[in-house]
């Protein structure tokens, strides 16, 4: 980037650090033609995918609509609210982390089941009874068989 003083082409880093819980990185620059310093920010630029419903449309990933969807799943559960942000969190590190620029709305979904299962299984199984269209009552049962323990 050109030097904020006198607009010099080039510059060099003197000093590179991690900031901002390794999400960031501060650089120390110094002009080479006037020798000022100024300090740059880079951030990887993280995009959430779009996710394509079973139509074929696309939408933004909404995370108040997850989040409501959640808070449905837990209603009454002994599940405390920071817990619910962690696995928000969670979801949408995992969505970022496919490098995507879209995702189908059974990936999303099942992702939400993967964490919710972690967190509370009456809240999985609720979830899943509603998202995931069971073939039949049959395989709902195995599901919830699964869940053992
Ligand atoms: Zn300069």
């Amino acid at each position: 980037m050109f030097c904020p003083f006198c607009n010099e082409q080039e510059t060099k880093v003197i000093d590179s650090r991690l900031v901002a819980d390794g999400h960031q990185v501060r650089r120390r620059r110094e002009c080479i033609a006037c020798h000022e310093r100024f300090t740059t920010f880079e951030a990887a630029e993280l995009v959430m995918p779009r996710v394509v419903k079973r139509d074929g449309s696309r939408e933004p990933f909404n995370e108040d609509k997850l989040r409501a969807g959640l808070q449905r799943a837990l209603e009454k559960r002994p599940v405390d609210t920071e817990r619910v942000e962690q696995c928000i969190n969670r979801i949408k590190s995992s969505l970022r982390a496919t490098g995507e620029r879209e995702v189908g709305s059974e990936f999303v979904g099942n992702l939400i089941m993967d964490n919710l299962k972690e967190i509370d299984k009456v809240a999985y199984v609720r979830f899943a009874s509603v998202y995931r269209s069971f073939e039949d009552i049959r395989e709902f049962g195995e599901e919830i068989a699964k869940l053992g323990d």
